[in-house]
């Protein structure tokens, strides 16, 4: 939705992962065990990742999806931006309650060719699993299964909570409520970022 609203590039390291899965890369083999058991991916080859993105596709703006996930993270982010003479404009961070979290999770269906991601509980795709934008097919992510869920919010506590801190330090959090539907946290979302964006 960002992309398409502002023509900001997002990246996740979660979608490159599953796309470097599915292209069957050792690097996709390597961590496809660590992602379907709901664990974090080493901080070393997550900032890899991010480092060769922004050097591809982070020349004028970019959103950083699910990253940094660690202080580990946070950290190398701010020497890579250092070093491109870019300033972090923005954090945001999405506070959903736990029952959100598993309501989303058993409700989302995604693209397998291009990570366009909805809900089950659209009516528009529940006979007809096709994505709009490619005609890939709709599926559920085999990382989406409840039983991981406790591994990933054990994972949030002990190695993400620490981030609000970190980021409050450099006042550029912004916490945003994200029990609300999509639609109220986008233009929450889009209201922060024209703040940010020159006239
Ligand atoms: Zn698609």
């Amino acid at each position: 939705m960002i992309t398409r609203h502002f023509g900001i590039p997002v990246t996740s390291p979660g979608a490159i992962l599953r796309r470097e899965r599915d292209l069957g890369t050792p690097l996709g083999q390597e961590t496809a065990e660590v992602l379907r058991s709901g664990g974090l991916v080493s901080d070393k080859i997550i900032i890899e990742l991010i480092e060769d993105w922004l050097r591809l596709h982070g020349g004028h703006g970019f959103v950083f999806d699910g990253f940094p996930r660690t202080l580990p993270q946070a950290e190398s982010l701010m020497s890579m931006l250092t070093k491109l003479r870019t300033a972090l404009d923005l954090v945001i961070w999405l506070e959903a309650s736990e029952k959100t979290v598993r309501d989303r999770i058993t409700g989302r269906l995604q693209c397998g060719e291009c990570g366009f991601t909805t809900s089950s509980s659209s009516a528009q795709f529940a006979n007809r699993p096709v994505c709009p934008y490619c005609d890939g097919r709709l599926e559920r992510r085999n990382d989406d299964d409840l039983g991981v869920l406790q591994t990933r919010l054990q994972e949030f506590r002990t190695k993400t909570e620490p981030l609000g801190a970190f980021y409050k330090k450099v006042s550029v959090l912004h916490r945003i409520d994200g029990n609300r539907d999509r639609d109220a946290v986008f233009s929450e979302i889009s209201r922060l970022i024209e703040d940010k964006t020159p006239k």
